[in-house]
Formats: structure tokens, C-alpha cells, sequence
């Protein structure tokens, strides 16, 4: 079988790295490409603005163009696009993989009304590792259970245009829901001056903005006379790109429905 891909924000940081997977994998093959209208790689080979084997693909200006016969959208690119994007594939009757974050509380509503009535994968982090990592930190919390502070620290490139990241806000909520805690109550993103001795409930999440790190995590269970601490640090790019390229395989599949990388690497409950 082979699955036919487009791939938007194709001359991204992940996009282009989700470009190099769906090449390398053996049922998937590159249909299309898109950027923004305004973009230079506009009209160029997919494959070449990717740093790959030209592909006989044009980069498109917008996803109508490309969706023709189309199996499945994947999209790295920003929140009003990649919601855009989810609403022109669904009417398609296309499958859709997002792999951007920052969505506001609003645009997550829009997602989780959208996504269900075509076959969607959304996921804020698309590595094996960081899934499993979710797993583990809902064991862990719920086997400290209450006497241990939750600290989430995360650091990325300097680039980075949400905080923060989508991977921590999803370790937070995934904590929060072990521990039975409301994280629009007890979240914490920022502490400054004379603020009093930590609360024991908070949940809190930290960022850190540097050069090129790709993406790294650790959560912290700070308890008196110890603390464990659970540490995702991301390589490179490709580990999310073959996971994405993992969705749209597995997606297709799929009766319609809004599933997450859990879903993808079945690792739900
Ligand atoms: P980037 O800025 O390098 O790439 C985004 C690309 O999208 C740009 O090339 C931009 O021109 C393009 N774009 C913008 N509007 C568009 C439109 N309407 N149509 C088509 N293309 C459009 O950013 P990045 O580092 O590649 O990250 C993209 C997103 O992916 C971010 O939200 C980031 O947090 C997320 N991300 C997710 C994972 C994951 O595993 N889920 C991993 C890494 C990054």
C-alpha cells in the first residue's frame, strides 16, 4: 500500500525533516508540499528545498493546491495554520497529523470539535521516548503520591515562538490528572520576589531559551532527603519527523476520530 503525504511548513526546521522520513519510509511517498504563499521555497522541488533527492513535487503556496488525492496532511507550522489546515483536510475527507503547539484554550476547543470528524492525530511531541516518558511520570506521581514538589524544567532554541513547550504544558496536565489536581488552579510558570513559601500542590513549569538545543525535559519529584528526577533530552529533529511519519501510517487506518501519539504507539490504557 502506498500512502500519498503532503507536508506543510515543508521549508521548516521539522518540516523539512518530516519531508526526509516520508521518503525514507517504505508505504509512505511525498505527494505534496506547502508554505506560505510568501515564502521563497514556493515553486521549488520538495525534495531539494528539504536537502534531499529532488522529488518531481512543487512546494505549493497553499494546501487546496496540493490536496488532491491526498491521504493524509502532515503539519508543522503554527497554530491558526495548522487549524486551518485540520478544517480543509477534514472537508477533504483527508487524514491529518499536527505536530504544532501553542494552541490557545480556544483553538484546542476548535481541534477537539474538528478533529474527530476526519482521522486526526494530534500530538504536541511525536518522539517514543517523551511518550513513554508521559507513562512512566502519571506512575511515578501516583506511586509519591502527595509530599513531593512537581518541577518541570524545559529548554529549546532559541527560535522557539511558544512557552511553555507544548511537550511540558502535556507533562504537566499529565501529572495533574494522576495527582487529581486542577493544573488551571495549581500551575505555577514563573516565580519572582518575595513570594512566600512553595504551596505544595503547585505544579510548576519552568523555561529555558538557548542557542540550538533541539528539546530537553526534566521532571522533578522534590521530596526532603530526596528527589527523582526524569530527564528527555532530544538529539536532533528526526526522532519527532519518523514518529510523524509513524502517525500517517498508522492514521489512515483509523476510523475517524482525534487520537494522540498514545494512540499511535499503543500505549494507552
Ligand atoms: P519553523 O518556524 O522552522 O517552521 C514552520 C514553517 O511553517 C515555516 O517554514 C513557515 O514558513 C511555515 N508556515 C507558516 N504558515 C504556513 C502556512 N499557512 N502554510 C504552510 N506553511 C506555513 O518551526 P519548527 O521548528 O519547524 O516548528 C513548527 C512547529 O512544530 C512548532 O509549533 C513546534 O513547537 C512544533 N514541534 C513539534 C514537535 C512534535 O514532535 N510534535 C517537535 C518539534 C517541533
Amino acid at each position: 500500500m502506498t500512502v500519498r503525504a503532503v507536508v506543510c511548513g515543508a521549508a521548516g526546521r521539522m518540516g523539512g525533516r518530516v519531508i526526509h522520513q516520508v521518503i525514507a519510509h517504505p508505504e509512505l511517498t511525498l505527494s505534496g508540499a506547502v508554505e506560505r504563499a510568501d515564502h521563497p521555497a514556493v515553486g521549488q522541488d520538495a525534495g531539494l528545498a528539504a536537502g534531499a533527492e529532488p522529488q518531481g513535487v512543487a512546494v505549493a503556496g497553499s494546501l487546496a493546491e496540493a490536496l488532491d488525492g491526498a491521504d493524509v496532511v502532515l503539519d508543522f507550522t503554527h497554530p491558526e495554520a495548522s487549524l486551518a489546515h485540520l478544517e480543509e483536510a477534514a472537508k477533504a475527507g483527508c487524514a491529518v497529523v499536527i505536530g504544532t503547539t501553542g494552541f490557545t484554550d480556544e483553538q484546542r476547543a476548535a481541534i477537539e470539535q474538528i478533529g474527530p470528524t476526519t482521522r486526526s492525530v494530534v500530538a504536541p511531541n511525536m518522539s517514543v521516548g517523551v511518550n513513554v516518558m508521559f507513562k512512566v511520570a502519571a506512575e511515578l506521581a501516583r506511586l509519591l503520591g502527595e509530599g513531593y514538589d512537581v518541577e518541570i524544567v524545559e529548554a529549546h532554541h532559541r527560535f522557539k515562538k511558544d512557552a511553555p513547550s507544548g511537550t511540558a504544558v502535556r507533562l504537566a496536565e499529565v501529572v495533574a490528572h494522576a495527582l487529581g489536581r486542577d493544573l488551571g488552579v495549581v500551575g505555577v510558570y514563573g516565580r519572582e520576589g518575595i513570594i512566600g513559601e512553595r504551596k505544595s500542590e503547585e505544579i510548576a513549569v519552568m523555561t529555558l531559551r538557548a542557542g540550538d538545543i533541539t528539546g530537553e525535559h526534566t521532571l522533578m519529584f522534590g521530596g526532603i532527603g530526596e528527589r527523582i528526577e526524569l530527564t528527555h533530552r532530544a538529539h536532533n529533529r528526526d526522532n519527532f519527523a519518523r514518529g510523524a511519519a509513524r502517525a500517517a501510517r498508522w492514521v489512515v487506518d483509523q476510523p475517524p476520530g482525534l487520537y494522540d501519539m498514545q494512540d499511535v504507539l499503543g500505549l494507552r490504557d
